[in-house]
């Protein structure tokens, strides 16, 4: 048996993972490492943002997709891993041992090295820290409807104007004239 171990279950395991309960590989355990259970799907998180999807039409349940590929599934954030012993260290659980490692751990925008970046902005990634900021804004406009808002959106690439547009669709669905709009990109 060779031990095939995964570190993140964003798109790309996802992907594996379906791949691997449509095929599965004879003599490979599967083991999927994962902060999260719900993996968020980025197509249609813009749409989540305008409110057009709930959360789980555009989540994964990474547990059910884990039994359909036969993977063993570790809740659990990988901090180091160690070339030497083949294993991979885990916040909470005891070490990993692997044959073979992926490491798909995504991307996420640096707001350390951009002054007033980690004080004012929201990054688009990690998803559920993104969430989490957007829908307390939602539930602050909610009970401050007359407080003026202002979003500036940086980057404008498409994901950017895709979520400037579907904030846009949300926000003025309140309707009451006092949301100010962007200050571009
Ligand atoms: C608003 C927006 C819209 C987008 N729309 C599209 C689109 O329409 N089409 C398209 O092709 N792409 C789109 N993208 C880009 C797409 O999200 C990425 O290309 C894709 O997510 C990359 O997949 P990935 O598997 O590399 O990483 P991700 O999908 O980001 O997955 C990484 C996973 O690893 C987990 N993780 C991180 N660190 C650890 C750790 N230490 N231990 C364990 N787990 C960890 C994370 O929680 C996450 O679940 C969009 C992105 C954004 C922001």
């Amino acid at each position: 048996m060779k031990d095939l171990v995964l570190i993140g279950g964003g798109h790309s395991h996802a992907i594996v993972l379906k791949m691997f309960g449509m095929k599965p590989l004879p003599g490979v355990r599967l083991t999927l490492i994962s902060d999260v259970l719900q993996a968020p799907y980025s197509g249609m998180l813009p749409g989540h943002v305008a409110g057009f999807y709930d959360y789980d039409e555009c989540h994964i349940d990474l547990r059910s997709l884990a039994e359909f590929a036969g993977c063993h599934i570790l809740v659990d954030r990988a901090i180091a891993i160690d070339f030497n012993k083949n294993l991979v260290i885990c916040q909470t659980f005891p070490p990993v041992n692997f044959d073979v490692l992926s490491v798909d751990i995504g991307s996420t925008p640096s707001t350390l090295s951009v002054p007033g970046a980690a004080e004012y902005a929201i990054a688009a990634k990690p998803v559920p820290e993104f969430l989490d900021s957007w829908n307390q804004l939602i539930s602050q406009r909610q009970n401050h409807p007359e407080k003026p808002l202002r979003i500036a959106i940086v980057g404008g690439g498409a994901g950017g104007v895709e979520l400037a547009l579907n904030m846009q669709s949300r926000l003025t669905k309140f309707g009451n004239g006092l949301y100010n709009g962007f200050n571009g990109f």
